[in-house]
């Protein structure tokens, strides 16, 4: 667009005074997961923002495992983090870096720091040293084993690394200030013993780097220039300048720190999917009803719909919480024009066209999107004998139903005119089937202009349909109640989150459909083909989302 004023958001600002001042000649940024679980909507926007910024400033962007912490890594979660993040659009190319690569530099770091007199090795125990760290309005105390000689100090960290001391015995700590203001920089631990071994590096090392020793000596490994992440750090960031000046890396990175991204009412912490995943409440981390990256994916939503909701969402300091219909919003956005609107009858009942002819078929042209014709037309059995939505027919109407009833007449979308002529019910009182007497002239695209019917309603031909099993998803928190509950801290379920409708009826034409592959069911919603348990003959859909919001686009 032309003349667009394109307003920047705040990390670009300091992006371009870094470059307007020479702070930096490039833009290199990362993403830094863990490998303990797997990404969710939150991840997607630092991963999108991350690499966005890169395009943006023809820079590169690393992937980068954040795995200096072997207790709760997997190479499961490896997998699908970077599945994950391909299917995002994001691009790495060959800038695929473990942190666990650089232990030795890590390592060299720390002997450094203790040459320089400014890390030491203290025999505290971990609970020793939370009580001389003293408090917010406290200061710390000074650990007696803080004035150790260089030389000692040398000594113990080798001995630490070759395996003589216990796990918790012994640990490494930056000399740093214990009376600061700030609790991060009262001598934090740099390195502790640890026997475990690594799903990389095996059992070459015992002692393991802290996040914020790590963190800054990677990305000044891989000479990342902005290295951004979310609020809680804000606190560790003198540390992480600290770390990068002592280690006198050259032209160092520099942390800025953005707002997470909440969804209302939406469970999004690792440990609470994981104990659901666990008491087998969900079917897996990719669960439909979860918003990690792979359940959102195996529920319908497209990479587009998620990129256009972390733009609206956009990027700041503050922290707030975003409305899940606001998601909602993009993936009917996205699908609206590119997805063939078929027809899907959910909860079934028989109309039978009393005055066409027995055992005769006709293929009507139906336009796949009224709105893109360039998804073109296809091919529609239309018979005697259909499938209807149940709520399409009343015995006895309220005012204003202008669907089937006894001597009402409807559109049959993409058909005919039919008009009820009776119907017949069960032993239980329930209608069965609803018989009707259809009008030729009226054949759809005909030009038929004889009268007008206040309803359509859709259809699908009996002997031709396919029966498909529905599975409709509803927050899986209960929104009244919140999601935690405020006794215990357990989340609070909705019991109603998902409703399988195991006989529904949907055209012929869904016989090619592939997993992923995701329609507009008229008059109902986007459906997606489960990936995991739909297959050609018994297939599976997901509801993505329904046709009507009640979310309104922020001015
Ligand atoms: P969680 O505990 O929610 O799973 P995490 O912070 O432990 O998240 P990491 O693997 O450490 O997960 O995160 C990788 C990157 O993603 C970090 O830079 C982190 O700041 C960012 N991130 C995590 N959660 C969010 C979120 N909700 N919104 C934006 N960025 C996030
Ligand atoms: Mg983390």
């Amino acid at each position: 667009m032309e003349n667009e004023v394109v307003s920047k958001n705040f990390i670009e600002q300091e992006i371009d005074k870094d470059l307007a001042e020479g702070v930096y000649d490039r833009v290199c940024t990362r993403f830094p997961p863990e490998p303990n679980g797997y990404l969710h909507i939150g991840h997607a926007k630092s991963i999108l923002l991350n690499y966005g910024l890169a395009q943006k400033y023809h820079g590169t962007f690393n992937m980068r495992f954040d795995d200096t912490n072997p207790t709760k890594e997997k190479v499961e979660f490896v997998d699908s983090i970077m599945e994950d993040i391909r299917w995002l659009g994001a691009d790495w190319e060959d800038r695929l870096y473990f942190a666990s690569d650089y232990f030795d530099q890590m390592y060299d770091c720390a002997v450094r720091l203790i040459e320089k007199g400014k890390a030491y090795v203290c025999d505290l125990s971990a609970e020793e040293i939370r009580a001389y760290r003293g408090t917010l309005t406290e200061a710390g105390k000074d650990s007696p084993y803080r004035d150790r000689t260089v030389e000692e100090n040398l000594r113990l960290f080798e001995e630490m690394r070759s395996g003589a001391y216990q796990d918790g015995e012994k640990v490494l700590r930056a000399k740093i200030d214990m009376a600061s203001p700030n609790i991060n920089m009262r001598d934090p631990v740099i390195y502790r013993v640890a026997h475990m071994s690594h799903h990389r590096t095996g059992d070459k090392w015992c002692i393991y780097p802290m996040y914020d020793f790590a963190h800054p000596i990677e990305d000044a490994i891989e000479g990342i220039t902005h290295s951004i992440c979310t609020l809680e750090f804000e606190d560790h960031r003198p540390l992480y300048d600290w770390v990068v000046r002592e280690c006198e890396f050259e032209n160092p990175p520099r942390q800025i720190e953005f707002a997470k991204l909440y969804l209302t009412n939406v469970v999004t912490g690792k440990r609470y999917i994981k104990k659901l995943v666990e008491d087998g409440i969900v079917d897996g981390w990719d669960d439909p009803r979860l918003v990690s990256i792979a359940a959102l994916r195996r529920r319908g939503f497209t990479p587009e719909s998620i990129k256009m909701f972390i733009d609206m969402c956009g990027v700041s300091k503050a922290q707030s919480s975003v409305d899940y219909a606001m998601l909602e919003y993009c993936i009917r956005e996205d699908l609206k024009m590119k997805k063939a609107r078929m027809m899907a009858v959910l909860d079934p009942i028989k109309l039978i066209i009393d005055n066409y002819p027995e055992g005769e078929t006709e293929y009507l042209e139906v336009p796949n999107n009224l709105e893109n014709e360039a998804l073109g037309t296809r091919k529609v059995p239309f018979c005697r004998e259909l499938y209807i939505e149940r709520e399409d027919f009343m015995e006895e109407p309220p005012k204003k139903y202008f669907r089937l009833f006894p001597g009402n007449e409807v559109r049959l979308m993409s058909a005919y005119f039919v008009k009820c002529e009776s119907f017949v019910k069960d032993e239980n009182g329930n209608v069965t089937e609803v018989h009707c007497t259809y009008d030729p002239e009226t054949r759809s695209g005909s030009g038929f202009s004889g009268r007008k019917v206040k309803g359509t309603i859709h259809w699908v031909a009996a002997p031709y349909a396919k029966k498909a099993e529905v599975r409709l998803y509803e927050n899986l928190v209960d929104e009244e109640k919140g999601v935690y509950n405020k006794e215990d801290g357990s989340l609070n379920l909705n019991p109603d989150s998902l409703k399988v409708l195991k006989n529904c009826f949907v055209e012929p034409g869904f016989s090619e459909a592939k997993a992923y592959d995701s329609f507009q069911f008229v008059r109902t919603g986007y459906f997606c083909i489960d990936a995991k348990d739909s297959a050609p003959d018994a297939l599976v859909f997901n509801r993505i989302v329904s046709l009507k919001s009640s979310f309104k686009l922020p001015k």
